[in-house]
């Protein structure tokens, strides 16, 4: 006789097999994908949402290739992360002034930017924790 339970566990069991499979072809399917900017060539699976779009083979890379055509200059690998270090700072004070109940437009002021762009930022910051 067969129970409910049975054929149950069962199926959720044949689908779970099924999702690994899926998630397998997924990871295996890749092409090669030769950046322009670091000449590096890098396997990217097929199924990446971004990658129909993607030339670059990082945000480094894409960051890199906009300031060349700008004549700026490329930043290395360390000074862009000490770079965000630095944004990842600055997101935590505004947070925690605003906690403080700095209003926007003075936290803008320390920051030597505008009230709006204190705003987007501290709103996209608590809608990342929530
Ligand atoms: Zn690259």
């Amino acid at each position: 006789m067969k129970t409910y339970e049975d054929v149950k566990a069962k199926a959720e069991k044949e689908i779970a097999r099924l999702e690994q499979c899926i998630k397998d072809v997924k990871k295996n399917y890749t092409y090669d994908l030769k950046c322009p900017q670091c000449k590096e060539t890098k396997q990217v699976s097929v199924f990446l949402i971004k990658v129909q779009y993607k030339i670059y083979c990082s945000d480094n890379c894409r960051a890199n290739a906009w300031r060349d055509k700008k004549g700026l200059g490329t930043y290395s690998r360390q000074e862009l992360n000490k770079r965000k270090q630095k944004r990842d700072e600055i997101k935590k004070e505004i947070i925690k002034l605003r906690n403080e109940g700095l209003t926007f437009a003075k936290i803008g002021t320390k920051f030597n930017t505008s009230r709006q762009r204190v705003e987007q930022i501290y709103s996209k910051m608590t809608k990342n924790d929530s």
